[in-house]
């Protein structure tokens, strides 16, 4: 393949542009931020849960609660009752006074039972209730953060478009002189070999994988044309000749 050497060298630009776009996307990909906001967002998720949860608590414990109120109000009604018989001094009966005097007795006793049962309820609640609105009060706190989060992952994200827009716009021009077969075989190149296609012959050695050339790979591209594209005979990658290569 042949190309004139700026050409050459133009495609170390669409190389080192390529380096940068690369980095850009590298960047985005592992964005702390994004992991912040990701993060808190589970976070919020799991104590939403747990909120849905601690209201079908709530909700439970008012349903016992009213039903422990109707069991006390319905002894209570039940002893007034009795009470008001006694009171009316219509019965007479000593037996049947007797019965009654004991099934008083016998209510206060329930009455006090089930107003333990309304306490003790009662205070279930209240512990649930609290339970609840401190989880809602923490769902406050993470959605503000989660805010100021998404913000910063915004603002970054921004920052690497504008960035990423700039290299690509670069690369665009650096690669308009290039030809389409040698800019084929670069990508090609490139996607084999962890993104670089392209590499300078500095100093003798081969920029792409670091290796010094062999006195004979020297003379072999010494005695090359100025526009034949080489190739690296250890990596495979072009090899460009510049001003440094140390021919
Ligand atoms: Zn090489």
């Amino acid at each position: 393949m042949k190309a004139e050497p700026h050409i050459q060298l133009a495609l170390l630009d669409v190389q080192a542009h390529d380096l940068e776009i690369d980095r850009v996307r590298h960047r985005r990909s592992t964005l702390p931020e994004a992991a912040r906001v990701t993060e808190l967002e589970t976070s919020l998720r799991k104590l939403t849960d747990r909120i849905t949860a601690a209201n079908v608590e709530v909700g439970d414990l008012e349903v016992e609660q009213r039903k422990a109120d109707a069991d006390v109000d319905l002894v209570r009604q039940r002893a007034a009752k009795d009470q008001q018989l006694l009171d009316a001094g219509t019965v007479n009966d000593a037996k049947q006074l007797t019965n009654l005097q004991h099934e008083l007795e016998s209510l206060a006793r329930r009455q006090n039972e089930l107003e333990d049962v309304e306490l003790e309820i009662m205070e279930r609640l209240e512990d649930a209730t609290r339970n609840r609105d401190s989880l809602v009060a923490e769902q406050a706190d993470l959605q503000a953060e989660l805010a100021i989060a998404v913000e910063a992952r915004d603002e970054a994200l921004a920052t690497l478009a504008a960035q990423e827009q700039v290299a690509m716009a670069d690369r665009d021009a650096s690669a308009a002189g290039v030809a389409a077969d040698l800019l084929a075989m670069y990508d090609r190149l490139r996607a084999d070999n962890g993104g670089i296609g392209a590499a300078q012959l500095h100093r003798g050695r081969c920029e792409g994988c670091r290796i010094e050339l062999t006195p004979v790979d020297i003379g072999r591209i010494r005695e090359a044309a100025p526009d034949e594209v080489l190739r690296c005979e250890e990596c495979r990658r072009i090899l460009v000749r510049t001003a440094e290569s140390g021919l």
